[in-house]
């Protein structure tokens, strides 16, 4: 197989980015940031710690406390918002070969969900924030002293939350971080934002677009860096609201350190959804969607349903045709463009995939296709599409978030068997049902305790409207749509009498 060298154009090197300034880190310290489809280093960043983190907060507090951005008008902020927009939309190219290179996202998905969506949700927002935050409650005539009556009116309004502290997982960095600054800085928050270590590069330019459209100093803090740099961030006084997405594990943990000040907590982690197949669907329809359940990102995104609940009737017909199509996808760099599946991100990640495999295999699973590692590729972590039947949905292999290509299958007879096992898990993120009879499909995901569910592949693609998140261990709160915006906004009532 012939390896395609990565396009991206320059090597990125960025400091920290504080109070509209670029700062090498306190430490001094850089990292290399690698290509995982070839392990090539494509750039590095300054490693942030807590004295950076402790400046940051500073900044982003003057600017919310005493600078001009929590106070401009919602038209002046509004036109910010698109200065902003613009400066990241005439860079829409290079963000998608910066996505492509550092995190071995296939093109077509790299271009559409991970840039073209959160550019979209951009212009959303930025029209959004010239709303009038304003909604008039009904007025009341309250008896008042002497027989007399008194006209009460008032008003909700929707503030800023203040401060807040993002921090964003590894696998859609630029979606993710957009996805938080960009309705944080509409609503009039200020934002210290820290991206994985291992994807920072398409954070920063956020910073560079920022700075571009000329948005007050402080407003956008970024700050890379581990542990650390996270717990700072998420038991600051200062922080009054932490949006944070990752897995469950370390969710809880920034819960945990949020908990001694009370701050707004919205997190947004993993899942292990269903994709329901009833006796009466379209597996022309299914198997291509559930090979991408299975390939999209090389399995790592915490909605794709990974877990497939089959009726017994059509399951060995269902195990045959994925089998057949999961063994034409072509596995390889994504710079490539016959490639239709990169990479996982490291390493480590690709040992913990293959353990949990071999692990179910030791259990008694059977593998209908992939295991390991492909053939004549030998840089960069890739893992084979894999299949896995004989399973228990109490079993580690159904239960965990595995964050690779791999799908598991289970049968079942009656609908309610399908909800109950669809419902036998401590994630609620999401999950699809494929049936012919829609009414069914819609009743029965009206049962599914997730916190969105598509019905024949759903809207077709994502929807910058449709809140997302999810419920037990897979979250608290919504991103995107209205219940997204809202997140980043507290509501005051004023009440008046009408004198
Ligand atoms: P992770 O939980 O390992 O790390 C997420 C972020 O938290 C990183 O920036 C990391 O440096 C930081 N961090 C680590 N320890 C911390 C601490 N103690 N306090 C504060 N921050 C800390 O997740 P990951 O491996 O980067 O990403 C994969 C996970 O993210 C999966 O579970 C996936 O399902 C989830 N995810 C969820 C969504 C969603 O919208 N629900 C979207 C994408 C990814």
């Amino acid at each position: 197989m012939v390896i395609a060298h990565s396009t991206i154009k320059k090597q990125y090197d960025y400091d920290l980015y504080i109070n509209g300034k670029w700062q090498p880190s306190s430490s001094n310290r850089k990292e290399d940031v690698i290509n995982p489809a070839t392990e090539e280093v494509i750039g590095r960043t300054a490693v942030g710690n807590e004295k950076d983190v402790d400046r940051a907060i500073a900044a982003a507090r003057e600017a919310f406390d005493h600078g001009p951005w929590s106070k401009l008008s919602p038209k002046e902020r509004s036109a910010k918002m698109f200065d902003f927009y613009a400066a990241l939309k005439k860079r829409e190219p290079e963000i998608v070969e910066l996505v492509i290179a550092e995190t071995g996202a296939t093109r077509p998905f790299a271009t559409s969900i991970h840039v073209a969506t959160p550019l979209e949700g951009l212009e959303y927002w930025a029209e959004a924030a010239a709303r009038n935050p304003m909604t008039p409650l009904p007025v009341k005539v309250n008896s008042g002293p002497g027989g007399s009556k008194v006209l009460g009116a008032g008003v909700t309004v929707r503030l800023p939350k203040g401060v807040v502290g993002a921090i964003s997982a590894y696998n859609f960095p630029f979606f993710l971080s957009l996805g938080k600054v960009g309705p944080a800085l509409a609503m009039g928050n200020t934002v210290v934002l820290k991206p994985s270590p291992f994807t920072p590069l398409c954070s920063f330019i956020l910073a560079e677009a920022a700075a571009e459209a000329d948005l007050p100093e402080g407003v956008l803090n970024i700050v890379t860096g581990g542990v650390d740099v996270g717990e700072k961030l998420s038991s600051d006084p200062r922080v009054d609201m932490i949006t944070f997405t990752g897995s469950d594990l370390v969710g809880a943990k920034v819960m945990e350190q949020a908990s001694a000040t009370l701050k707004s907590i919205h997190l947004e982690l993993g899942g292990k959804s269903p994709l329901i197949v009833r006796h009466d669907a379209n597996l022309d329809k299914v198997i291509p969607a559930a090979i991408g359940a299975l390939t999209t990102q090389s399995g790592q995104g915490c909605a794709l349903a990974t877990r497939h609940l089959v009726h017994n009737s059509i399951k060995d017909e269902y195990i045959n045709r994925l089998k057949v199509g999961l063994e034409k996808v072509k596995v390889g760099n994504p710079a490539d463009p016959g490639v239709t599946m990169g990479p996982l991100i490291r390493e480590k990640q690709y040992e913990s995939v293959n353990r949990y495999v071999q692990n179910a295999v030791n259990a008694g699973a059977t593998v209908v296709t992939g295991g390991g590692r492909p053939e004549g590729l030998e840089k960069g972590f890739y893992y084979l599409p894999t299949l896995l039947t004989d399973v228990d949905n109490s079993w580690e292999i159904c239960q965990d978030e595995l964050f690779g290509p791999v799908g598991v299958i289970i049968g079942f007879d009656t609908d309610e068997e399908a909800i109950q096992i669809a419902n036998d898990s401590k994630y609620g993120l999401s999950g699809q049902i494929f049936s012919a009879d829609v009414g069914t499909a819609f009743e029965m995901s009206l049962k599914i305790r997730s916190g969105q569910t598509s019905i024949n592949g759903g809207y077709g693609a994502f929807n910058i409207l449709a809140p997302f998140g999810g419920l037990k261990r897979s979250g608290i709160g919504r991103e995107w749509g209205e219940e997204g915006l809202n997140e980043f906004t507290e509501v005051k009532a004023i009440m008046f009498h009408g004198e």
